[in-house]
């Protein structure tokens, strides 16, 4: 299975720097063995759209749960794949933690995400508290069996442990494997033989220098990246080192 490498530029990056970083890659990206992905903002989403190089896919970094109508603010996932979105990031920590979005949204997101044709990357994983008392794969198993209530086989599942999450602080690639089998016997459960296909992504703290000893990893199918998806020297050297 192909990695997938998910750049996710968080809330960084107006429409002009969008385009700059777009023809800074466009200049030295060559194709390699990963797919690569940036889940942007959404007032980004039409310049990188325009302007990205061939074979960079183009993602979300949240979608609304609901269709369409009288939700003000909100994006709807007819919206972005009306724009050539083909993933969205659902579920962050950041958006669980800051915007109170349960698993049950969580889910109503993914399923919006997959009736639009569009892949949901679905985020879960442990504080450090749990991790500390040894509940880290009890708790991340109950949140995912949430947060894929009734949603498709067609989704990539993102294990972020939320104290590795932009503090530098990665963890092993042990302890990433050690989740990503979880994550996958349950998804065997779930969804059959079709867990064999579905990427299951690590995320906390990944940089060019330790993403291929996570990667290399069998139940680790990629990266979903935060702070080294900003600068184009790091996205390549992640990319090259796939
Ligand atoms: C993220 O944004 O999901 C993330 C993992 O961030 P960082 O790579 O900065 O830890």
């Amino acid at each position: 299975m192909r990695n997938l490498l998910a750049l996710n530029w968080k809330m960084n990056k107006t429409p002009s720097e969008a385009r700059s970083w777009a023809a800074e890659l466009a200049e030295r990206f060559e194709e390699g063995d990963a797919e690569l992905a940036v889940m942007a903002p959404a007032v980004t989403i039409s310049t990188l759209a325009a302007n990205l190089p061939a074979g960079v896919g183009l993602g979300a970094q949240d979608v609304s749960a609901h269709d369409s109508g009288a939700y003000t603010g909100e994006v709807s996932a007819g919206m972005l794949a009306d724009l050539g979105v083909g993933y969205v990031v659902v579920g962050h920590s950041e958006r669980r933690d800051y915007h109170g979005e349960t698993d049950a949204v969580v889910a109503a997101k993914a399923k919006q995400a997959q009736a639009n044709g569009i892949v949901p990357i679905v985020c879960v994983g442990e504080k450090l508290d749990v991790r500390e008392k040894g509940e880290h794969v009890a708790y991340t198993l109950a949140q995912l069996a949430g947060s894929l209530a009734g949603v498709g086989a067609d989704v990539v599942v993102a294990y972020e442990p939320v104290w590795a999450i932009g503090t530098g602080k990665t963890a092993t690639a042990d302890d990433a494997e050690e989740l990503a089998a979880a994550i996958r016997g349950a998804l065997e459960q779930q969804y059959g033989k079709r867990a064999a296909e579905i990427r299951v992504l690590y995320g906390g703290s990944v940089k060019p220098d330790n993403i291929a000893s996570i990667c290399v990893k069998p139940n680790v199918n990629g990266a979903l990246v935060g702070g080294a998806s900003l600068k184009v020297a790091d996205v390549l050297g992640m990319n090259d080192a796939l």
